[in-house]
This record gives C-alpha cells, structure tokens and sequence, in this order.
C-alpha cells in the first residue's frame, strides 16, 4: 500500500482530534510545553474517509490503529495531475493486460518519509520543528526519466513509479537529509538508507515484482514516448499529512 492510502486507512476511524485532546489533556495540564509558532504554515483539513476495502482492492491497515496516536507522512505532492493522465493510462493498458489487480494510485506524491506515528501531544512541536527545517531550502524544478517498479515492505503490493531525474534526485535528497535528521531527534524512523525517489502511477496486488520486470522494456518505451507530455514541474512546497490534517510548507 502506499504511505498517503495507510494514512487514509488508518485516519479514518471515529476519533476526533477532540477525542485525543480529552486523552491527552491529563498529560498536557501536567507537562505545560511552550506553544509552538506555526505562522506562516497552512494546515487544510483533508478529506474524511470511510474505509472499506472493497473498494480498494481488499487492502487492509497493516498496523492497528491506536487511540491518541496519528499516522504521520511527509511528501511533494504531484503539482499537474491532468498532464499525468494520458500516461497513466497507456502504461495501466500494458499492465491490466497481464495482471487485472491493476488500480491507479490516487493522490500521486513523492515520499519523503516512511508513515510513522505521532502521539497527539507531538503533533504541534514536531510540526512546527519541520517548518523551522524546510523554510531553509530552495524550491527546485522536477523531472522524471525513468519507470521503476517497487514493492512495499509487506510484499502486499507493487507500484508501477516514474522515477525523478539526478538534479531532482539532488534537491530531494538534500531536503530529505535535514527530514531524516529531524525525525532521528524525535527517535522516529528515517527513510530508506538508499532512497529512490519516485512517483508511483499504478499498482498491483502481491509481490509482482518478477513479472513487471519481464514487461518491463513494453512499459519503458512507453515512456518514452510519452515523456514530452510530462512538463517540468517547479515544486516550492512539502506537505505533512498527520491524521486528518495536512501542513504545507512552502519553500523559498
Ligand atoms: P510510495 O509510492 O512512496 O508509497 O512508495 C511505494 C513503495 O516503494 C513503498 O511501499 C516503499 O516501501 C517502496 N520502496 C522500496 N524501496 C524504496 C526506496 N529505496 N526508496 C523509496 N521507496 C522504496
């Protein structure tokens, strides 16, 4: 499953932020932390969601949800997905035609951390800790140049990706870097020891990784051909999801 459909799943059950607030507030009263400043930070609600499996190909939450405690998931997310379209769709073509578990990943994204989770009363400090990070760093431009084929660490499922270019691969890495920092201080997990950053477009269930490799030449000329549709996208903000809300942060 991608990180942003965990959190999905995850967020999605009845708790409110309010509800956390009750089970934190014991804790809170007790430990009176300095508020932090998040000026200059949009925090928009995103959108509520029911989970039911049936409709995304029988995935399931791979961790359990536990009171008070929010999925947590920083990433860039895809500023032009009209242009994505016709891509997306050749390449589903070529994969529905050898496995039919084939579904297009909504909200397409580029991770900038595994999903962790952040205790309620955290959620403040450690956001606003992240825009002291990234307000640091220049906005950059993204290309793509490569289709890659992942498998998520449960072997559940496999993306079909379009991977960034070195000069994207550069920009994401340094900003990656100061995130794995961050997140090393608030002894949470960092990202991949060799991170690839990428897109992922479409995905299949199991581990399928064999089998999209023996299509793969199909799949890249596909690409190919279509790269020119893709432009040059200028990315100047990292979002944050954490539960039901996502921070943006815009870069200089
Ligand atoms: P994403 O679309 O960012 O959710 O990534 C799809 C899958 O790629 C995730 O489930 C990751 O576990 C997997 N992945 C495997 N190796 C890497 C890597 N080196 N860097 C980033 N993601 C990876």
């Amino acid at each position: 499953m991608s990180a942003l459909a965990y959190i999905r799943d995850y967020g999605s059950e009845e708790e409110t932020s309010e509800d956390s607030e009750k089970e934190d507030s014991e804790h809170c009263k007790k430990l009176k932390l300095p508020t932090p400043n998040l000026s200059g930070v949009s925090v928009v609600p995103s959108e509520d969601h029911i989970d039911d499996p049936s409709l995304h190909s029988g995935r399931t939450r791979s961790f359990p949800h536990v009171r008070g405690n929010w999925a947590t998931f920083i990433y860039v997310e895809y500023p032009n997905k009209e242009n994505l379209f016709q891509i997306i769709a050749k390449l589903e073509a070529i994969v529905t035609s050898f496995d039919e578990s084939c579904i297009v990943c909504e909200d397409v994204h580029i991770s900038l951390s595994k999903t962790f989770v952040l205790r309620y009363h955290m959620i403040k400090s450690f956001t606003s800790t992240l825009q002291n990070v990234l307000s640091n760093n220049n906005s950059f431009v993204l290309n793509f140049d490569s289709v890659e084929v992942y498998c998520n660490e449960e072997k559940t499922r496999t993306f079909i990706a379009l991977g960034v270019d070195a000069i994207s691969h550069a920009y994401l890495n340094n900003i990656l870097k100061q995130i794995d920092s961050l997140l090393d201080d608030f002894k949470l997990p960092t990202f991949y020891e060799n991170p690839s950053f990428h897109m992922s477009i479409l995905s299949v269930i199991g581990n399928k990784k064999e089998l999209l490799l023996k299509n793969f030449n199909n799949l890249y000329d596909i690409f190919i051909q279509h790269k020119y549709i893709l432009k040059s996208e200028n990315i100047n903000k990292v979002n944050c999801k954490s539960g039901n809300k996502i921070y943006q942060y815009c870069l200089k």
